[in-house]
């Protein structure tokens, strides 16, 4: 568990400094198009791999698709660096069962302190949530929460290979990066831009769905806990951040209930339906969407 815990700090502190060193170098060779398309098009690849994949397929089965889509996804959900699927499963459910309460992987109201469970102040908790857990909270058990994930052959082979799938996702930018400029400098850029900025980004936006998520926003649901849907956090999460929907709905693959809620991650699923790639797509009737509404506003 250590060495775990050892890798979750390093994939969060070495894309840290890769950002710092690649906005200092900004300032001296600039940034073009080629920076910026290689940070969009890996964002867009990794956060759908955690958002479509690691989210809403393996942790809720809210869609089932073809073998090779899973096996793609789930690789790029590797290559975001949050964790294996099968820790990140895990975690992700123990986060829906204990959510906001000491046993929630990273609430940013309550955790399990020095002497047992321990509310947190605003400040305190949303680092926690964002970044501290990382340091202090305490490890989920997979074999509670994501059995089916290791008795998964494909997800525990690609679990297996983890660190791997984290070197391509740094290798592909950097590739095309040095192809594209035809330069050493390129491929360096591509490093820092679509690898290293790109992972630093995809963490702190995905990771505002366990902390500013479940602080501020609308809470058209009583659920039990503090989760809300955060507009400001929504289309970057590709629709995660409309966590007071999904903790009503934890199976939906859909997240944005409203016209004006966004959801990049049932775009992406609709299109992969439609394209005959994925199917059972688990939506809940407007009736059941409409009848958990409550009245009042949460106090
Ligand atoms: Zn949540
Ligand atoms: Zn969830």
């Amino acid at each position: 568990m250590a060495a775990k815990r050892r890798l979750g700090l390093i994939t969060l502190w070495v894309p840290t400094i890769g950002t710092v060193i690649a906005i200092a170098t900004a300032f001296i060779w600039g940034i073009g198009a080629l920076e910026i398309g290689l940070l969009i098009g890996m964002y867009v690849l990794t956060m759908a791999g955690v958002e479509v994949s690691f989210h809403r397929q393996l942790s809720h089965k809210a869609f089932e698709s073809k073998p090779w889509l899973r096996y793609f996804l789930a690789v790029a959900g590797c290559m975001a660096a949050q964790g294996g699927p099968v820790y990140w499963v895990a975690t992700h459910r123990r986060h829906h069962v204990h959510s906001d309460t000491p046993e929630d992987p990273h609430s940013p109201h309550y955790r399990i302190g020095k002497k047992g469970g321990e509310r947190m102040g605003r400040s305190k908790g949303l680092w926690y949530a964002q970044v501290g857990n990382m340091y202090e909270g305490l490890p989920t058990n997979c074999t509670l929460f994501a059995r089916d994930m290791i008795r998964d052959p494909m997800i525990s082979r690609i679990n297996r290979s983890y660190r791997f799938w984290i070197v391509v996702g740094l290798l592909i930018p950097t590739v095309l990066g040095g192809v594209i400029s035809g330069t050493w400098l390129g491929a360096l850029s591509g490093l820092l831009w679509g690898g290293f900025v790109r992972m630093f980004v995809v963490h702190h936006i995905y990771y505002a769905n366990g902390s500013f998520s479940h602080m501020y926003g609308g809470q058209p649901y009583d659920n039990k806990d503090f989760s809300t849907n955060n507009p400001v956090f929504a289309v970057p999460t590709f629709g995660s951040a409309y966590q007071n929907n999904h903790h009503a709905f934890p199976r939906s693959a859909l997240l944005g209930f409203r016209w004006y809620q966004p959801d990049v991650g049932m775009a992406f699923i609709r299109l992969f339906r439609w394209l005959g790639l994925a199917w059972n797509v688990n939506v809940p009737s407007k009736e059941q969407i409409e009848s958990r509404r409550k009245r009042v506003q949460h106090a």
